[in-house]
């Protein structure tokens, strides 16, 4: 399966990406933790986009699209794949389309602003492999330390309540046409994301059949 997953930072996405991810034997390719990476490591890419993401804005299509069809090119991707956080524009769905790469479903996790400016204060990352943890809903077997790696969970630079306020106004006005651009295509299917962790993941498997 090739999926896309969309929402609004701190819908659930990163967190419900690794849960489809193990269910699907596929791998989740995010955009947010290629950049946090490429930042962490100085290079060229990383540089540039620093300033964007902790400003909350989108960095440059050009260079989003190009890294997202470098990483699709991979043969780990013939499998399939899961998109968390690409395409964020119409431009960049456009040239996902015109990439020739075959997209089976796009899911949007519907979540309000209100539950959303609550959830990303709780929200805390593995600084060694991006793992998404909340310290009140989705919270390590060990305080502060990642289950899967060992790494420190920290917290992230852009969520703080200014940038929030600024990534939700960039969803509503650049990310959420693209659910019409999708919903044209027949591929768009959505659930709600903003109960229990349990309830959600539910949510999604029905909305993408995956319901034993
Ligand atoms: P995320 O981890 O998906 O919340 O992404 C964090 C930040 O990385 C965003 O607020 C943007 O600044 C940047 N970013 C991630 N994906 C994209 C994308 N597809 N297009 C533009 N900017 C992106």
């Amino acid at each position: 399966m090739n999926l896309v997953l969309m929402g609004p930072p701190g819908a659930g996405k990163g967190t419900q990406g690794e849960l489809l991810a193990k269910k699907l034997g596929i791998d989740t390719i995010s955009t947010g933790v290629m950049l946090r990476t490429a930042i962490k490591e100085r290079t060229e890419i990383g540089k540039l986009a620093e300033q964007y993401i902790n400003d909350g804005k989108l960095v440059p299509d050009d260079v989003i699209v190009s890294i997202v069809k470098e990483r699709l090119a991979k043969p780990d991707c013939e499998k399939g794949f899961i998109l968390d956080g690409f395409p964020r524009t119409t431009a960049q769905a456009e040239a996902l389309t015109e990439s020739g790469v075959k997209i089976d479903k796009v899911l949007s996790l519907e979540v309000e602003d209100e539950v959303i400016v609550e959830r990303l204060s709780s929200r805390r990352e593995c600084s060694k492999c991006g793992a998404p943890y909340n310290v009140v809903s989705n919270k390590p077997e060990t305080e502060g330390i990642c289950d899967k790696c060992g790494g420190e969970l920290i917290q992230r630079a852009d969520d703080n309540p200014s940038t929030i306020r600024n990534r939700l106004n960039v969803y509503h006005t650049e990310t959420e046409p693209i659910k019409k651009y999708y919903e044209k295509l027949g591929l768009l299917v959505t659930a709600k994301g903003e109960e229990e962790l349990a309830d959600t993941t539910r949510n999604v498997d029905k909305a993408l059949g995956l319901e034993v």
